[in-house]
């Protein structure tokens, strides 16, 4: 017996003499100094019982051991570290699975002298020559390999099961498998106890509990091969063919339960290994659908694929509406006899010749791919459906429904699959009454396998077929470019380059590029890479100016994992030519027309725009000067000017860059972070002006700059009527200020009146003209257009300005035409602000010249403009005389509201059309609101114009509604309505009707102890940009709670942390959801959410979902109850709430919603107020 013993146990040279194979960790041995049995002499004893006699046959049983070999991902020889206080290295047969890190005797045996969970690894590092060292948290093993290589391909295969996972799916780990029974056990001839786990179908040694929880132990026993067997009072065996472990329980009582446990585990173990025995019957189910790992334990029963546990996990981060994971030895009830039939009759190789049958060699995975591969090639294979064998009928939706209905009802059960995941609707009707459902045509035709593969896919998520053409092309292979050439390289990186890269950083490097890879070298003598990236996975190209790194010319790489590289050169012309070639290499050929184009950055990212905003697509862009070219679907190129945006903005918490131009918006996704940053910046600073001539401005859709733009408006709402207008100095430091922030971003000043005074935006607008780089008449013709003042002849001048207005730049003549326009609207009020036609020319002629004023040439030209503006202009005279009596009315409602009660009514008046019970012009009402208000008090004053009177348990109220968004909100009667109607969007309008779930409301409330409310709703969330949706997932079950405090969002009823926590005061809650969201229910709520966060105002909007509409009302009264601190409803009723007060006369015609904005002080610090804490103002109020 020993002789056999000895046989088996390997003498590593050196070593100081032979050792027996032990159930003890080498550590354990040398660590405990003088406890260990074999130094006490026991060894004989504790081989006798430990250790079954070995056979010739046990070796080969050992291989065959199935649940031994299942996962494993990488075995070998290594040297293991010696334990404390030792010298040499011993050597050890080491076995890594995604669970354990073993080590073994040798490569005969079966159980360990040492077992690892992955899970308790902390840290896998290189240590001096090829070592390396794996560290739990208080323990760490070094490892010795044979070469370098070898050690990289461990630490590679370590990190693999132990990063990934880490970062990500603890679900992986085993060791979150319950313990069924734990506790010491004595082992026959072993002086100390083993702590002994049973978990699942195993039992794990530990030397004690402190290993056990740290993850080291000695070795498992897989239960499959295993059989228990009482001997007298407190021991019993547990044998397997390879040992026997004899253990003594420390009571009889304690031993029946060992035996219990073990025993269950035993039946789990042969029950568990059941299923899997019967799928891995079909060959290729025996090797993993996507990396090939042997013995998968794991499928995902929607997509029909059998899978390796790293891969499985890859599957659950698609989530369960893409890939429906179940374990082969876990989930025993899943697999109904007709799912087992299903699996062996597709298997693996079968199904994969649909999902992957285009899979580029380059993308394939291998049982030792890295979790981030695994993770891009099983979201491409799945997700996007990208190897796919498209169906013939593709794309024909109908056609692939009816193909699906009739395949259902033979047993062909790929063609289904290939149909279901090519876009067939499984829910589809089938236009028969009886059999109205694929799935029940399935039935009625005796095909329950087919039933079986529609039941797991009723609700699947199809893969995302977005990008049609593009994505295609996308994957083609790159066109055959080639070029090389020596460049200068840095270290690649996985952060933005953010300082100057000196010379001294950068490294010669030979570089090629050829059949779709880019590889630099060593020198060009060298045969072997220092690095390779495949064109396909370059995903950007960023060229730098001049002179930004050490070397002239340099450009940057950005790859799809996330890595930069920068190259350098000083050679402009190679430079130029490199630039060329990558481009060349990447850039698919529905998209080559960027490459003739002088881009600073070039690549592809995701994007949705305004017509699909449910899926994204892939676009190829390149940037060049204040132009974004694209081309987002095939062939179809376009332009997009960022200096003409109406909105460039980063949403999401910087994942979407959204890009709103007249007429669409288009939302560009943050697919990867390095790359997308570099394009955010870019783009930012591209929409920003650029300079100081006008062209470089940024501008309206009409080529006016913004600026211009904006002064003339604000003058034009505020300032006709101020006297000396434009001739008036401003204050010098708020024009300065003024004219700073219109520079750095035009778009995002808003003028005020209060907050920005006429005579400082007047002289912002002159102070831009005077200091206009080129000027507004170009330095060329600045001359021309001087001289011809002089022309007496008024024909022939007018035709000489006609003549040198069309020689000017389309911005130009287009901004000179607003200017013009405006000032002769200036003068013709030049009764009421004092500057005609002459005093406007003084003004402007230096100003629009930059003439020093000494002479008049220059006022002579702008009043010749001014004059003749309809004949050189050639105006529409109507248009026109629409825009002056525009003017009037403008200049006559102010007039009005500023004399008519200048004194008394001291709050600011707005005038405003609010509707009776319906939206239509007979229900129509123009209420003049003053800034105090309150929603009751209009509400009585819309019911005392109808002559409607309260009736008791009427609960008229007054109503924001939202046309297009689908929703309303009734205001709390004490809500100052002002503030409400500022900050309306032109889509809403006040209702006033009543108020029918208030009564069960207030019966709700009273019912109530406590105002808090608890339970699940449905969730989703939207961040809106200028009312346009973008739509992010769907409906999700949630747990919330809400309290006088918050409202709290749980991810379920157990959990601990909120996801979310909201301060409830600052919320407003609509009834209603927009049915685009497709809501689950109509008994939905739409929640807005504004904060101010340093100066940037950020609103959130998401929604909430009832079962129920008693339910709904509930919510809905808890957050009234909680804002109002109870006060929902006046006790006395509506009418008592009217404060005796003369209301003016209100009735206007239909001068209706006039932009008045802010004329007076208290509405401006209302609304002021109002975004700082909506509830002030109630407060205040009673
Ligand atoms: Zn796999």
């Amino acid at each position: 017996m020993n002789t056999a013993d000895k046989g088996m146990s390997l003498q590593v040279p050196g070593q100081p003499k032979a050792r027996y194979n032990s159930l003890y960790s080498d550590d354990e041995m040398l660590d405990d100094e003088d406890s260990t049995p074999w130094q006490n002499g026991e060894l004989s004893s504790l081989q006798g019982s430990v250790y079954l006699p070995k056979t010739g046959k046990l070796a080969t049983a050992a291989k065959e051991d199935s649940s031994q070999l299942s996962a494993v991902i990488r075995m070998g020889w290594l040297d293991k570290n010696p334990p404390q206080g030792a010298l040499y290295y011993q050597r050890r047969w080491v076995k890594l699975d995604v669970d354990y890190l073993r080590y073994f005797d040798n490569d005969k045996e079966v159980y360990s002298k040492g077992i690892i969970s992955t899970a308790f690894i902390t840290d896998v590092n290189r240590v001096g020559e090829l070592k390396f060292e794996v560290a739990t948290s208080n323990r760490t093993f070094i490892f010795r390999a044979e070469s370098e290589v070898e050690r990289d391909l461990w630490m590679d295969a370590l990190e693999g099961c132990t990063g990934g996972r880490h970062q990500r799916y603890t679900m992986n780990s085993g060791l979150t498998l319950a313990p069924d029974h734990q506790g010491y056990l004595e082992l026959k001839g072993l002086r100390s106890k083993l702590y002994t786990v049973v978990a699942s179908d195993k039992v794990f040694l530990y030397k004690n509990i402190d290993d056990y929880r740290i993850g080291v132990g000695i070795t498992s026993i897989d239960m499959n091969v295993g059989n228990v067997k009482d001997s007298d009072r407190r021991s019993f065996d547990l044998t397997t063919p390879y040992r026997i472990f004899s253990f003594i329980a420390e009571s009889e009582q304690l031993k029946e339960q060992w035996v219990d446990a073990m025993r269950n585990a035993i039946d789990e173990a042969l029950s568990n290994s059941e299923v899997a025995d019967r799928i891995w019957a079909e060959p290729s189910n025996s090797f993993c659908a996507d990396c090939g790992a042997p013995k998968p334990e794991w499928a995902a029963i929607n997509l029909c694929v059998v899978v390796c546990k790293r891969c499985a996990g890859e599957h659950r981060g698609l989530g369960p509406s893409i890939s429906k994971v179940r374990s082969l030895k876990m989930d025993r009830k899943v697999w109904t006899e007709e799912l087992m039939q299903l699996f062996l009759l597709l298997g693996n190789e079968r199904v994969n010749s649909f999902w992957a049958a285009n899979v580029p060699p380059s993308e394939a995975l291998t049982p030792s791919s890295c979790s981030e591969d695994r993770r891009r090639f099983i979201t491409n294979k799945y997700r996007q459906g990208k190897y796919r064998k498209y169906h013939p009928l593709y794309g024909n939706q109908k056609e692939l429904n009816s193909a699906l209905c009739i395949n259902v009802q033979c047993s062909d059960v790929l063609e289904t699959l290939s149909l279901i995941f090519c876009g067939a609707d499984v829910n589809c009707s089938t236009g028969m009454a009886s059999w109205p459902s694929a799935l029940s045509l399935a039935n009625a035709h005796s095909q329950p396998l087919q039933a079986e593969l529609i039941s797991h896919n009723l609700n699947t998520e199809l893969p995302s077929d977005l990008d049609g053409a593009m994505e295609t092309k996308h994957y083609l292979p790159s066109p055959c470019v080639s070029h090389n050439g020596f460049l200068f390289k840095t270290a690649s990186m996985a952060r933005a380059i953010t300082e100057r890269k000196a010379r001294e950083e950068f490294s010669r490097r030979w570089c090629m590029l050829n059949d779709g890879t880019f590889s630099y070298y060593e020198s060009d003598k060298n045969s072997n890479p220092n690095g390779t990236l495949k064109a396909s996975e370059i995903v950007c190209l960023a060229v730098d100016p001049p002179e930004k790194h050490g070397y002239d010319n340099t450009f940057e790489l950005y790859s799809e994992s996330e890595r930069l590289y920068l190259f350098g050169t000083d050679d402009p012309d190679s430079h130029k030519e490199w630039v060329k070639s990558i481009a060349k290499s990447f850039i698919p050929a529905s998209a080559e027309p960027l490459l003739r184009l002088g881009f600073e950055r070039i690549g592809r990212l995701k994007c949705k725009d305004g017509l699909n905003l449910q899926t994204s697509k892939v676009g190829w862009f390149a940037l060049v000067g204040s132009t974004l070219h694209a081309y987002l679907e095939n062939n179809q190129g376009e332009e997009i000017h960022l200096r003409k945006l109406n909105e460039l903005s980063i949403q999401q918490d910087n994942e979407v860059l959204v890009l709103v131009e007249r007429g669409r918006t288009l939302y560009i996704e943050g697919e990867r972070k390095l790359d997308f940053a570099g394009w955010c910046g870019a783009i930012q600073t591209a929409a920003g002006s650029g300079g100081d001539t006008l062209s470089q401005q940024q501008l309206t859709e009409t080529d006016i700059p913004v600026i211009v733009h904006s002064c003339i408006g604000y003058i034009t709402q505020c300032g006709l009527t101020s006297e000396g207008i434009y001739r008036k100095s401003g204050v010098n430091s708020r024009v300065a200020g003024l004219c700073e922030r219109f520079r750095q971003d035009a778009r995002s000043v808003r003028l005020r009146e209060g907050e920005h005074q006429v005579d400082d935006v007047s002289n912002t607008l002159k102070r831009f003209f005077r200091e206009l780089e080129e000027g507004l008449f170009t330095l060329e013709d600045a001359r021309a257009w001087l001289s011809i003042a002089a022309i007496q002849d008024e024909s022939m001048k007018i035709s000489q300005y006609q003549l040198l207005l069309n020689r000017l730049p389309r911005v130009n003549k287009a901004t000179l035409q607003a200017l013009i326009n405006h000032l002769y609207c200036v003068q013709r009020f030049s009764e009421l602000n004092q500057m005609n036609l002459h005093n406007l020319a003084i003004v402007f002629g230096p100003t629009l010249f930059q003439t020093d004023g000494k002479d008049y040439t220059a006022g002579r030209a702008i009043e010749d403009l001014i004059q003749h503006y309809t004949l050189i202009f050639e105006v529409d005279e109507q248009q026109l005389k629409k825009q002056l009596e525009e003017i009037t009315v403008i200049i006559q409602v102010r007039e009005k509201l500023n004399t008519k009660f200048p004194s008394t009514e001291p709050g600011g008046h707005f005038i405003c059309t609010v509707y009776l019970e319906e939206k239509k012009d007979t229900a129509e009402q123009h209420v003049k609101i003053p800034g105090s208000m309150t929603a009751a008090e209009l509400t009585c004053e819309v019911l005392d114009r109808r002559n409607i009177a309260v009736k008791d348990k009427e609960y008229w109220s007054c109503w924001e509604v939202s046309d297009k968004e689908e929703m309303e909100r009734p205001l709390h009667y004490q809500e100052r309505v002002l503030p409400i109607l500022h900050s309306f969007g032109t889509d809403s309008h006040l209702l006033i009707k009543k108020h029918l779930a208030m009564e069960a409301m207030i019966v709700y409330l009273t019912s109530k102890v406590d105002v808090s409310k608890h339970g699940m709703m449905k969730f989703r969330e939207e961040r809106s940009i200028l009312g346009l949706g973008l739509s992010s997932g769907s409906f999700h079950d949630r747990y919330f709670i809400l309290n006088s405090n918050s409202l709290r969002m749980y991810k379920e009823v157990r959990s601990n942390r909120p996801e979310r926590d909201w301060p409830v005061k600052n919320l407003r809650v609509y009834l209603g959801i927009k049915k685009k969201l497709r809501p689950p229910t109509c008994w939905g709520l739409t929640v807005v959410y504004e904060s101010k966060k340093q100066e940037r105002q950020e609103r959130q909007q998401w929604y909430l979902c009832c079962d129920t509409q008693s339910e709904m009302r509930e919510w809905y009264a808890t957050f009234l109850s909680i804002q109002y601190d109870g006060n929902v409803w006046p006790q006395d009723g509506l009418q008592q709430t009217r404060v005796s007060r003369v209301l003016p006369d209100t009735r206007h015609g239909n001068v209706s919603l006039i932009p008045l904005r802010g004329s007076e002080n208290e509405m401006r610090n209302s609304v002021a107020a109002f975004s700082q804490d909506p509830l002030a103002l109630f407060r205040d109020v009673r």
